[in-house]
């Protein structure tokens, strides 16, 4: 389905960027040597420029003043560095601000920075919609638009980097728009130019892809060797109740999740977090926190509870803080470590996809 598009904040807002040149996010350290060797330069050239990228987040390859004004001005020609522009911009009451990106295609896509005591936590996206459509979630309403690439998933990192700036990203998380399993290789690529120290370098730890649940591809991710978080939108304790809301569980039983999940596990010695969004009246009664605790003793786990954001046009609703709370104390009595995220960004639809329909209808 076509996307509608916001319109431009100023009728003067150049194009973005990008057109036709390769973008500098996706390369890596090496092939930028390659590229620099090829044209006569240095080696240690390619970590001045990426010093400035990632370290200074230079903005224009102006600002690498360490470099000849004819380098700056042969890396400006061959290549981009920010491709987007920002199209909206909002910051909540608890000082999560949403970005809205507009690529060169005119397309969008959102990031958000999630400022917590110690964390400064980037929400990512890997594709333009989603092409699952799970019937809670705003990002799949209009189907998928297109994949993401590696470059473009490592600019919203880095677009998240300059609004904490001075401050260094500790976090990352595969939350945003789109299926990241469905994107594959652009999300690993992304996933090791984020990690790597001549990257953003944050930890592989600290980085959590967040899946619907795509099987093969989980057990592929097992073994990349990265050290990252998996995150498993589990969101319902039996088949029936998920292939209510999740499309693509008609296909994949929990019997086959929890089968991928041992194995990334096995391979990785990193325990799968199981996410659990409570829908009022829907996934959030007793008996399925009984069923969960089941679930979640026949593979290492741990359960984050997501209050659902409401959606407008969406049947769903949040449970209250007590019936939340009432789940958390039955998963935590039958021994699991399960926790109860807290909502962020509420006053700014900060739930994936929301800010991108809420530019699209008012167009
Ligand atoms: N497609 C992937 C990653 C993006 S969604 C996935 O589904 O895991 C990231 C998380 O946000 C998922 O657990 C998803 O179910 C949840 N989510 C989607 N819409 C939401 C909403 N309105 N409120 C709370 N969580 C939501
Ligand atoms: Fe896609 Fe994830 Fe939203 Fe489902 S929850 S529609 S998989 S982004």
């Amino acid at each position: 389905m076509t996307e509608k598009q916001p319109a431009p904040a100023n009728d003067s807002e150049p194009p973005p960027g990008g057109v036709g040149r390769p973008s500098l996010f996706g390369l890596t350290d090496e092939t930028l040597v390659t590229w620099l060797g090829e044209r006569g330069h240095q080696r240690f050239r390619a970590g001045q420029v990426l010093e400035w990228v990632y370290r200074h987040g230079a903005g224009t390859f102006d600002e690498m003043t360490n470099l000849s004004k004819s380098l700056r001005a042969e890396l400006a020609a061959s290549m981009t560095l920010f491709e987007s522009r920002i199209a909206a911009k909002s910051e909540s009451r608890d000082s999560t601000t949403k970005l809205l990106l507009r690529w060169s295609d005119r397309s969008t896509s959102e990031c958000v920075l999630i400022p917590d005591d110690q964390r400064r936590t980037a929400c990512i996206s890997t594709q333009v919609g989603c092409p699952v459509g799970c019937l809670f979630c705003a990002s799949g309403l209009d189907g998928l638009q297109r994949n993401l690439t590696s470059a473009q998933i490592v600019e919203q990192a880095m677009r998240v980097a300059q609004l904490c700036a001075p401050e260094r990203l500790t976090n990352i998380v595969f939350m945003g728009l789109g299926e990241p399993l469905a994107n594959y290789a652009a999300t690993v690529a992304a996933t090791r130019t984020i990690n790597a120290a001549w990257g953003p370098n944050v930890g592989a730890r600290k980085i959590t892809v967040s899946t619907v649940g795509l099987p093969s591809q989980m057990r592929r991710l097992a073994d990349e060797g990265l050290q990252i978080t998996l995150a498993l939108s589990l969101h319902a304790p039996d088949d029936a109740l998920r292939r209510r809301l999740i499309p693509w569980a008609e296909t994949v039983s929990i019997d086959d999740l929890v089968a991928a999940a041992r194995y990334y596990f096995d391979s990785t010695t990193r325990e799968v977090t199981l996410e659990y969004i409570l829908l009022g009246g829907v996934n959030d009664q007793p008996q399925h926190a009984h069923q969960l605790s089941t679930l979640c003793k026949r593979m290492r786990s741990n359960v984050n509870l997501i209050p659902y954001n409401p959606v407008p046009t969406l049947p769903y609703r949040r449970p209250a803080d007590d019936a939340q709370h009432g789940f958390l104390l039955l998963l935590r009595e039958r021994g699991i470590n399960a926790h109860l995220r807290r909502s962020r960004g509420l006053d700014i639809s900060a739930a994936c996809g929301q800010l991108r329909r809420q530019a699209a209808s008012r167009k």
